[in-house]
């Protein structure tokens, strides 16, 4: 790809729009009209208007019951959105000390005000962050991203360890509460109960014991470190032959 060649002005909703397309499609959810409502905290009567105008610019295709998909040129403007979100919650919590739970409003309303050039510079001089706060991976000017997709707290199973990789970065009274817990990007925990009907689940973090509720608990993005000794439906028999075969191979 040649370096940035001059991208077209779009307006702060347009960007809103694409990146809250893009964020439903790195969810696997379709990005249909009340989806897109939802997300962007309006009435779903005034979504189909701006939809078709995307589909009109050619920064969305229109699949029917699938809803809306980013063309190439509607991803690169939603991922120069996302990187300018991205660095400017790192630049202010990183240069200015701003706590995390209070760089995503700002950075809702910079994201459309900056320049790439300034955001350019103010990566620069934070040393090229690859993750934001929240642990959410910053795009590259180039328009790369890592896109890995993680499991939550609330997939794990007893015993399982894990790496927290990310936390929702919207509510800053859950932001709050998950730093005092100490569930940040960064940290490792084992979950070590669940209790059933989608009750509390308790993590180890060293030695300390927290307990979360399941819906705080999906909000907390991690990389597993440790496989369940059997996945539940896993036949055991045919495991067990093979162990026998390669325990007698010399
Ligand atoms: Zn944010």
């Amino acid at each position: 790809m040649t370096p940035r060649d001059q991208p077209p002005e779009l307006s702060a909703p347009v960007e809103d729009y694409l990146k809250a397309i893009y964020e439903l499609e790195q969810s696997g959810a379709a990005a249909g009209t009340n989806e897109l409502a939802a997300r962007l905290h309006i009435a779903p009567a005034s979504v189909s208007g701006m939809v078709r105008r995307l589909a009109d610019q050619e920064l969305i295709a229109h699949e029917r019951y699938k809803g809306a998909r980013l063309t190439d040129a509607g991803r690169r403007a939603a991922l120069r959105t996302i990187r300018r979100h991205r660095v400017i919650e790192t630049y202010l919590t990183q240069a200015l000390g701003y706590p995390w739970d209070l760089v995503h409003d700002e950075a809702e309303r910079l994201e459309h005000a900056c320049s790439d050039e300034l955001v350019d510079r103010m990566a620069a001089a934070i040393g090229e962050p690859e993750h934001d706060p929240h642990g959410a991976p910053i795009p590259t000017r180039e328009g790369t991203v890592d896109e890995r997709r993680f499991s939550s707290i609330a997939d794990l199973q007893v015993g399982d360890e894990a790496l927290v990789r990310r936390v929702s970065d919207e509510n800053g009274e859950r932001l709050r509460y998950l730093a005092e817990l100490g569930i940040v990007p960064g940290v490792q925990l084992t979950l070590i109960d669940r209790a059933p009907f989608e009750g509390p689940i308790t993590v180890a973090i060293g030695a300390a014991h927290q307990v979360i509720g399941t819906s705080l608990a999906t909000e907390v993005l991690v990389e597993r470190l440790s496989m369940p000794i059997r996945s539940p439906g896993t036949p055991l028999a045919p495991g067990r032959r093979k162990d026998a075969r390669s325990r007698r191979t010399p």
